[in-house]
């Protein structure tokens, strides 16, 4: 993690919020690379699970919504997270995940020496386990306090009750809400789904681990509504839809990167179950701090329409055709976190190889992913001709991606720095390329490609890159585009 950390800062990724008054460990600023990084996790969301399905559409709902809204939904009274207070050093730790970090013990059997014990492991000395502050080692714990984790605001010019509404603690509920709008204004038939992705907030008690627990993030969700009444493939119409997202969820974050062997599911256990849930699982994935959730994906049955209905008095029906009855569908809800997905991709990308004896750091991303998809570098910055192209080239490919031109250092240093944030091909142009008029040689007109995994170079025309670049980020693989062009060294 201190490498992803460390890494994000230096290279423009992640910055932490306010840092020039101290920062805030609890909300983040993307940088020029992590916000293309974002934007590409967000575009290939939307254009895969929105824009390709036919039974998909996309919502836009505002953050500040009508308070009932979350009366309704449970969050006033339910969304809360147990919280015990230090009362020696003031921390305050969420109850429930208090076992999860290493403890601060003054042991009596060793003159009340000072360790720093394992988490949710006893002394190795006297054997206790803890019971005081895990960070001070002294202060007694308050009994647990429910503690709400919505942010409270007030809308418009008077702060009292009556105006006092939240900041959304997940982008669900506007979904919920447009249901009917989205019905009627689209005249859709079920099964079909509504997808969102926005900012949302939740005042954590111990926000941290970097960008995975913050009180400021954005999600991606989808509400998929289902006929309770139907059967699909012999099975109840809401589990055969939710077994489907499951996989599709799954499916599409190894194709985007994420290694078979870092994601798994975890089903919910019946004691953990939301109330309103029938069935929960999990996509988690193997971060830096150990197994933890990326996804959720759950099958929240007719409870958020009912409850809506109720509170509203509108009716948030489907009048069944067939059946000739109005039902209240059954919601499935693949619900993600773009700044966790986010930490996913970069911890999975990271490798530290050795290369001719030399450490190199390269970020494997997916070129779907990569927030630069070429690096145009001039090898020589002295020859005029040689920098004019390399310009243009940036220009030209910048139309269609993401591109920089950099000639601030020697090749070798270019291609690491280039490596070290993801990029997956590198362009040099060179004295081949635009000739020696002192010599009175000619160019050839071709510039070299390099590959950022394989290090592997070819040589290609200036008028086939465009097109080699359309094959390469569209998909194809290195070995099959490069096997059609003359071989380099390695780069
Ligand atoms: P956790 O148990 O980790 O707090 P949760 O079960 O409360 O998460 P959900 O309410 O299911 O999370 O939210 C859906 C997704 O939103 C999560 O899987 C996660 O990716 C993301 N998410 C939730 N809370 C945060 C947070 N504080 N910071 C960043 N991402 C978050």
């Amino acid at each position: 993690m201190d490498a992803l950390v460390s890494l994000s800062k230096r290279r423009g990724f992640i910055f932490q919020s306010s840092e020039i008054y101290g920062g805030t460990g609890s909300c983040w600023d993307y940088g020029p690379l992590g916000v293309e990084l974002k934007q590409n996790i967000k575009r290939i969301w939307w254009r895969d699970y929105i824009q390709r399905r036919p039974d998909m559409m996309g919502l836009d709902a505002s953050i500040l919504m009508h308070p009932t809204v979350w009366k309704a939904s449970g969050h006033v009274d339910n969304f809360t997270d147990p919280m015990v207070d230090c009362l020696e050093c003031r921390r305050r730790f969420r109850a429930d995940k208090i076992d999860e970090t290493p403890w601060v013990h003054y042991c009596p059997a060793t003159k009340g020496n000072k360790f720093t014990i394992p988490a949710g492991e006893p002394c190795s000395h006297c054997g206790v386990t803890r019971t005081l502050c895990p960070e001070c080692g002294k202060g007694e714990l308050t009994p647990p306090r429910q503690f709400n984790l919505m942010f409270k605001t007030f809308m418009g010019p008077v702060e009292e009750d009556a105006s006092l509404t939240y900041l959304r603690p997940e982008t669900a509920q506007g979904i919920f809400v447009n249901f009917d709008n989205v019905l009627q204004s689209m005249r859709r038939k079920l099964p079909f789904g509504i997808g969102q992705i926005g900012k949302a907030f939740r005042n954590e008690i111990t926000p941290g681990n970097f960008i995975f627990r913050s009180r400021e993030f954005e999600q991606m969700e989808i509400e998929f509504f289902v006929n309770p009444l139907e059967t699909v493939e012999g099975r109840p119409a809401d589990e055969y839809w939710h077994e489907r997202w499951i996989e599709d969820s799954m499916a599409w974050f190894r194709r985007y990167g994420l290694s078979e062997e870092n994601l798994r599911l975890r089903e919910h256990e019946a004691d953990e179950l939301a109330h309103y849930a029938k069935r929960t699982a999990d996509i988690e994935y193997r971060f830096p701090i150990g197994w933890s959730e990326l996804m959720g994906i759950a099958n929240r049955t007719d409870f958020d329409l009912k409850q809506h209905a109720k509170f509203s008095g509108k009716t948030l029906t489907y009048f069944d055709e067939e059946r000739k009855e109005h039902v209240v569908p059954y919601v499935i809800e693949p619900s993600a976190g773009v700044d966790r997905a986010l930490l996913a991709f970069l911890a999975d990308a990271y490798r530290e190889e050795e290369v001719r004896g030399e450490k190199r750091v390269v970020l494997r991303f997916h070129p779907e992913l990569a927030p630069l998809k070429v690096a145009v570098l001039p090898l020589l910055k002295k020859r005029e001709d040689i920098v004019r192209t390399a310009h243009a080239i940036r220009d030209e490919l910048s139309k269609d991606w993401t591109v920089v031109y950099d000639d601030t250092a020697a090749i070798g240093r270019l291609y690491r720095r280039q490596d070290e944030v993801g990029t997956p091909y590198c362009v040099t142009v060179d004295v081949q390329t635009v000739g020696d008029q002192a010599k009175g040689e000619v160019g050839d007109g071709k510039v070299t490609i390099r590959d950022r995994d394989s290090m592997e170079q070819i040589r290609v025309s200036l008028d086939a890159l465009g097109s080699v670049f359309l094959e390469l980020l569209g998909g194809a693989a290195w070995a099959s585009v490069a096997g059609r062009f003359e071989r380099k060294g390695d780069g």
